[in-house]
């Protein structure tokens, strides 16, 4: 028999090519007049244009949004937003970029655009990852979840083709842990499964062919999708283990998701076989785990942690971290399970 909670999410999304262009008036119908828009170092030309499109309603441009959102560069933004008389953010980036954002929002209670170029998710999630000498809390607020999220794949030509399948898979894993999650409904299943089919379909397009728009509506589609289920379910093991990996061993986000994701699915298959059948059926293959390993290996993202900068010597204390406080899984997780799960990611072995 079925039983659930639902609540839509409350933000707002806009989503086409092109869709950039009413960023000005966007500001104007959240009451606003003045926004800061943000980015990387490395964005700030094309954030750039995005002051230019706003034209009197912009604020400014802060271009320091860093990885892991440390505080110290939230309160530089603070002032550049106190200097610049600044009534509202537009976030123009990756989770890096939104994350600054949304540190923003938590102090101020300022509305959020965000304008995002990868798959992350963050954008619809109402939760902040940040850090402060050398440690990351994570806080979740209503005044975290930005008011308006832009959706224009024209901005996603430029990410490179490495970092677009690693991203892609990172929002992979938000629907694959959304699949099995404890307080899943029926509506997230659905997103879930559409996100993941979205992204099986167009990241080899993506592949085959860097700037072919098409392909990139569909896996820009797909991300909103799967972020959106990040935002409403709880994640599992899977998403343990990367902020474990993330946070205490500074391991690059999308890099991780790609390489743990058909660890931990396969470790959690047997346990939530009704629930994974979505991928088997995207796949084409029975087993869930073997099949995004299979997939990862077609689209040329990365599959051993040694790749990525993790050392052999660091599993032991890896799989203490994440298994010091106790957390909800399919699957129950015992420390050795951890322990041999990560030394084939290390090896990058075919679960
Ligand atoms: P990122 O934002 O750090 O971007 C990686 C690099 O790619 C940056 O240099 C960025 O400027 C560049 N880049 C981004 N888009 C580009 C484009 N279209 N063209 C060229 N270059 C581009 O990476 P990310 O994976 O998007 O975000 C990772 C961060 O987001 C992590 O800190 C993670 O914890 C956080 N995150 C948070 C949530 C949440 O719900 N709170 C969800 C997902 C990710």
């Amino acid at each position: 028999m079925r039983e659930f909670d639902y609540q839509g999410s409350p933000a707002r999304i806009r989503f086409g090519a092109g869709a950039r262009a009413g960023v000005a008036e966007a500001v104007e119908a959240l009451g606003c007049k003045r926004a800061l828009v943000l980015s990387t170092p490395q964005q700030a030309n094309d954030a750039g244009a995005i002051v230019n499109l706003l034209a009197d309603r912009a604020a400014g441009l802060f271009t320091q949004a860093t990885m892991h959102t440390p505080v110290e560069i939230t309160e530089q933004a603070l002032k550049a937003m106190r200097d610049n008389d600044a009534d509202c953010t537009v976030a123009f980036g990756g989770g890096s970029t939104t994350g600054l954002g949304k540190a923003i929002a938590y102090r101020l209670d300022t509305p959020q655009i965000v304008i995002p170029t990868t798959y992350a998710g963050s954008e619809v999630t109402p939760i902040l990852g940040q850090t402060q000498a050398g440690r990351k809390e994570t806080v979740r607020a209503a005044s975290i979840l930005p008011e308006l999220v832009i959706y224009d794949p024209e901005l996603t030509l430029s990410l490179p083709v490495p970092m677009t399948m690693t991203s892609g898979l990172n929002a992979m894993a938000h629907a694959a842990e959304a699949l099995y999650a404890r307080d899943r409904n029926p509506i997230s299943s659905l997103m879930a499964t559409e996100g993941l089919r979205a992204l099986a379909e167009a990241l080899p397009r993506i592949a085959m062919a860097p700037r072919d728009l098409s392909a990139r509506s569909d896996a820009l589609y797909g991300a909103w999708l799967c972020g959106t289920v990040l935002g409403t379910v709880g994640m599992s093991l899977h998403h343990k283990l990367c902020h474990v990996l993330g946070g205490a061993f500074d391991l690059p986000h999308a890099e991780t998701h790609a390489i743990v994701l058909p660890h931990a699915i396969a470790f959690n298959a047997a346990a939530a076989a009704d629930e994974l059948r979505p991928l088997s059926a995207i796949f084409g293959e029975t087993s869930p785990g073997a099949a995004i390993h299979g997939f990862a290996v077609k689209i040329g993202a990365p599959t051993a942690l040694r790749e990525i900068g993790f050392r052999e010597e660091d599993i032991g204390r890896a799989a203490e971290i994440a298994t010091a406080n106790p957390y909800w899984n399919p699957r129950e997780v015992t420390r050795a399970d951890i322990h041999a799960l990560l030394a084939a990611a290390w090896r990058g072995d075919a679960p």
